[in-house]
Order: structure tokens, then sequence, then C-alpha cells
């Protein structure tokens, strides 16, 4: 199977501990290659904008108020199968139901502080790669 691309975003919860590596290394070893990246503060329309679909679930006010805690580095990963190889590593969206050995399950503080984001279709992982990088920054 061709390589394809995923976005990941290692989440304010994960830098603020000094992660980055911890989660990238993790990635990696799953088979992912880290394509581009970079650290960035989101804006509050950012993070608005970016969880749209999400825009009348309760916990939508709390969510952005966490994405714009503090800073977060976004990814684009490349690799066989990358959605679903990086839904995979990442583990399930509460930690507590996520597997042995996946992030969330080792890093991940709670259902919302959950270390990493990772798209969850092909065709979102498209929308959501154009939302924050430019075809000239993400070097394969
Ligand atoms: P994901 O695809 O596994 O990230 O999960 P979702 O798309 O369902 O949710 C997006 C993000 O919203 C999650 O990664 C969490 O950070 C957050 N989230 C999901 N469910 C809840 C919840 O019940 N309460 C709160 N506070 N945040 C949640």
């Amino acid at each position: 199977m061709a390589a394809t691309r995923t976005f990941s975003i290692i989440k304010p919860d994960a830098t603020r501990r000094n992660l980055t590596g911890a989660v990238t290394k993790m990635l990696e070893d799953a088979g992912l290659r880290v394509v581009a990246s970079k650290r960035i503060q989101m804006t509050r329309e950012q993070a608005e904008g970016f969880y749209a679909v999400h825009k009348e679930r309760p916990f939508f006010g709390e969510l952005v108020d966490f994405m714009i805690s503090g800073p977060v580095v976004v990814q684009v990963l490349e690799g066989e199968d990358a959605v679903a190889r990086n839904r995979k590593v990442m583990g399930a969206t509460n930690p507590a139901d996520a597997d042995e050995g996946t992030i969330r399950k080792t890093y991940a503080e709670s259902i919302e502080a959950n270390s990493v984001h990772g798209s969850d279709s092909e065709e979102n992982a498209k929308t959501e790669i154009a939302f924050f990088f430019d075809e000239d920054e993400i070097v394969g």
C-alpha cells in the first residue's frame, strides 16, 4: 500500500509536560514519519474553526479553552495507511478506555487533556493539513 498522510496535534497537556519528543517517538515507532512540524500558540479563532464540527457538543467551549491554554505542535505524518495507523497508536479518546501501549494510555491526563489529536478520515486529514500547512512546508 502506498504511503498516505494524516494530521496530528500534540496538545497543550503534553507540551506543558515536555512530552513532545516522547510522543513523537511513539508516532515514529508506530511507522509514521514526521514530514512537517511546527510549534504554535493557537488563537481562539483557529481553535474554534478547527473544531467547528464539535460546535454543538456540550464540551465545545472547554475544549477550545484547553486547546489555547498553551502551545501545541502541529504535524503532518506520513506512512502506510497513515490515518488508521495513527488512530491505533493514539488509543481511545478516553484514556480509561485506551489500550496498553497507546499514547493516550501512557500520557493522557483526562478525556479532554488527552495529549494528541489525529484525523479520523483521509478526507478530514486533507482538510486539517491544509488548515495549518502550506504545501511547501511539507517535505516527505
Ligand atoms: P478524538 O477523535 O478521539 O480526538 O475524539 P472526538 O473527535 O470525539 O473529540 C475531540 C476532542 O474533544 C477529544 O480528543 C477531547 O480532547 C475532547 N473531548 C471528547 N469528548 C469529551 C468530553 O466528553 N468532555 C470534554 N471535556 N472533552 C471531550
